[in-house]
């Protein structure tokens, strides 16, 4: 099935009471039972619930995997993986990637006497010198939030499957219309689906996909012990998301590419980092496991002085200065002060993170405006 006929009909079949064409919103906590534990596969929605469960299945359908696992945010999925772990155990993650990932590896799950190796991924061999006994899950993510390094995950995969280690992709910045790293070999895909997913800024959500029923059953066990789990509401906006993701990628993808463009040409700026360019560092790989380069970027001024870098910031009028990204409207932002203030300045800087650093998250509206917009601010 091609992509845009999955992500449309993923998960949703008419309601079986009803016949309603869209998933119900079933806003209850608890289901009759006919006898002590007999009912109709529900029994409380901590556990489940009927809008969950369409949501669930739409998600494992649209990352080519057999099961979805929906929760409360994208952190909490990115927590309930590590709760697989036991103390001692050791972890390799991407030295480069999303701040709260790295705030919640470091200042919640270290102190539970788990290990951390940060590991510049863009070359998966780097992998190797820390692999040991105790290493049971490799934590990446590509393109990277907020540089835009690429990570060739079947090459991770490949030695993951090698050392027997679980391989996680957080694949927030490219949904699955840009890339699936089940097929590629990984074996738990994560989603901030507060991003793309949704897709319109409304709703805060995360999820895992997997294939293998075992660690599922891991995975469920955590769900329901631990209750980090979204409401029906919450489930019923993403699925929605879900049936415009095709096309709103597009035209993110479409945008992206002129802007990362027009910025490119501007005189007054340094760096753009968009792994679309052919001289991009990760271009080849990007190529090889994405189906586009997505409409996330970041740049650099010429004049980086924290004065000029703050006045471009709150100058855009149709880019709002703001966290997130993958919503249909323009954002802007500065990853130094907002998304990735969690990381230390030092180690920040060390991943080339600068202070100077803008990041957009390129949105749906006609790219002539955006492109004046940047054009005002940009002077
Ligand atoms: C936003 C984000 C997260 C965290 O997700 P929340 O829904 O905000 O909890 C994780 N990874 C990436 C790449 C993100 O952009």
């Amino acid at each position: 099935m091609k992509l845009a006929t999955k992500f449309i009909h993923a998960g949703t079949e008419p309601d079986p009471t009803t016949g309603a064409i869209m998933t119900p919103i079933y806003q209850t906590s608890t289901y009759l039972q006919s006898a002590p534990g007999v009912h109709k596969g529900y029994d409380y929605s901590r556990a489940g619930n009927p809008t969950r469960t369409a949501l669930e299945e739409a998600y494992a359908q649209i990352e080519n995997g057999k099961y979805g696992l929906a929760f409360s945010s994208g952190v909490a999925a990115t927590d309930a993986v590590i709760k697989l772990l036991e103390p001692g155990d050791e972890i390799i993650a991407a030295n480069d990637m999303y701040g709260g990932t790295y705030r919640l590896f470091t200042k919640i799950f270290e102190k539970f006497g788990l290990k951390f190796h940060y590991v510049n991924m863009q070359d998966a061999n780097n992998i190797k010198a820390h692999i040991n006994k105790k290493t049971k899950l490799i934590w990446t993510e590509t393109p990277t939030n907020p540089l835009m390094n690429v990570v060739d995950i079947a090459a991770v995969a490949k030695i993951a499957k090698k050392n027997k280690i679980l391989l996680c992709v957080d694949n927030t910045f490219a949904s699955p219309y840009l890339q699936n790293p089940l097929d590629l070999g990984a074996d738990i895909v994560m989603h901030s689906a507060t991003k793309y997913l949704g897709g319109h800024s409304d709703v805060i959500q995360g999820c895992l996909v997997m294939n293998d029923a075992a660690l599922r059953e891991k995975l469920f066990f955590i769900q329901k012990s631990c209750g980090a789990v979204p409401g029906p509401m919450d489930c019923f906006l993403v699925l929605r998301g879900i049936k415009t993701l095709h096309v709103r990628m597009q035209r993110h993808c479409e945008n992206g590419k002129k802007i990362a463009h027009f910025l490119r040409n501007h005189p007054k700026i340094k760096t753009v980092y968009w792994c679309g360019f052919k001289d991009h560092p990760g271009y080849t790989v990007a190529k090889k496991q994405m189906r586009d380069f997505g409409g996330m970027m970041s740049f650099e001024l010429k004049n980086d002085s924290a004065k000029e870098v703050k006045r471009v910031l709150s100058s855009t009028k149709l880019f709002s200065l703001a966290e997130s990204l993958g919503g249909v409207e323009s954002l802007i932002n500065h990853p130094a002060t907002m998304t990735h203030a969690s990381i230390p300045r030092e180690e920040r800087i060390k991943n080339g993170l600068s202070d100077g650093l803008i990041r957009l998250s390129v949105g749906i509206e006609d790219a002539d405006d955006l492109i004046e917009d940047l054009k005002k601010a940009i002077r």
